[in-house]
């Protein structure tokens, strides 16, 4: 298992900064900004040791060129990013050990079509999903298609119900709203809202989500349910005949939401 905590940057990331079992090696995920990592690593004395990097976006990478000028460590991603400071490229089914852990790399194309996924699946799961899964919404579809969103959310719903989501962006309680709109009758979407905004008064992250909370209220995890398909039909007036179709009516009414 690894220690994840978040280190916020630019108006609503987080960079992840993990642990393993030695407390002053630390691992970043998606270091869009490498100051708010350099005064992390100053404060709790510990050594940058890798970098992981789940797609292109310069708030996901910005921050790569300063750290990797201070610290000679390995650059994990895509191997098809546009991203050139790639030094370990990955690809899907790729396996990395990182802090003695094990992680499992899943290509997730739809934000963009570099985008990939980190999963420790050992006991106490964990998931590193960039801005493809974010508690209660997925990401924009920049690059990719409806239908690689979908297959995106199909794997994440096939994991474990305890896995915990590592989400880069503190969007929880608009995403709630949302969800809220296509399912005002889902009560754990009520329990949420509550729980995040709480959270947020005392300046508290909403993350890490779990696989299991988000199979209760993510609308684009849920576009099966009867509930999402019917209010996403009304919403723009036709009938839809599939899940894809679902993805694409929801993700569009949530783009102007
Ligand atoms: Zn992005």
């Amino acid at each position: 298992m690894l220690h994840a905590h978040p280190i916020p940057a630019f108006d609503d990331n987080y960079i992840w900064a993990l642990r393993g079992h030695t407390p002053d090696k630390i691992v970043v995920v998606d270091p869009g900004d490498a100051d708010v990592v350099l005064s992390y690593l100053r404060n709790h004395e510990a050594q940058l040791v890798g970098i992981l990097v789940t797609h292109h976006h310069w708030d996901h990478t910005g921050g790569v060129e300063a750290l990797t000028e201070r610290f000679n460590v390995p650059v994990y991603g895509p191997a098809n990013s546009p991203f050139s400071g790639i030094t370990e490229p990955l690809e899907d089914g790729s396996e990395i050990e990182v802090l003695d852990n094990r992680l499992q790399v899943r290509a997730v194309p739809g934000h963009t079509l570099d985008h990939i996924a980190y999963l420790q699946p050992d006991q106490r799961p964990q998931l590193f999903c960039g801005d493809t899964l974010f508690l209660a919404g997925c990401g924009r579809l920049f690059e990719g298609t409806p239908q690689q969103m979908q297959a995106a959310m199909d794997y994440f719903a096939s994991l474990p119900d305890e896995t915990e989501v590592f989400c880069t962006h503190e969007y929880s309680i608009a995403n709630l709203r949302f969800a809220q709109a296509v399912e005002p009758q889902n009560a754990a979407i009520t329990r949420a809202l509550e729980r995040c905004t709480e959270r947020r008064q005392d300046k508290r992250p909403t993350l890490p989500s779990t696989i299991g909370a988000e199979r209760q209220y993510n609308p684009y995890m849920r576009t099966r349910e009867a509930s999402v398909k019917s209010s996403a039909e009304q919403h723009c007036g036709r009938g839809l005949i599939n899940e894809i179709e679902v993805f694409a009516a929801v993700r569009e009414w949530k783009n102007n939401f």
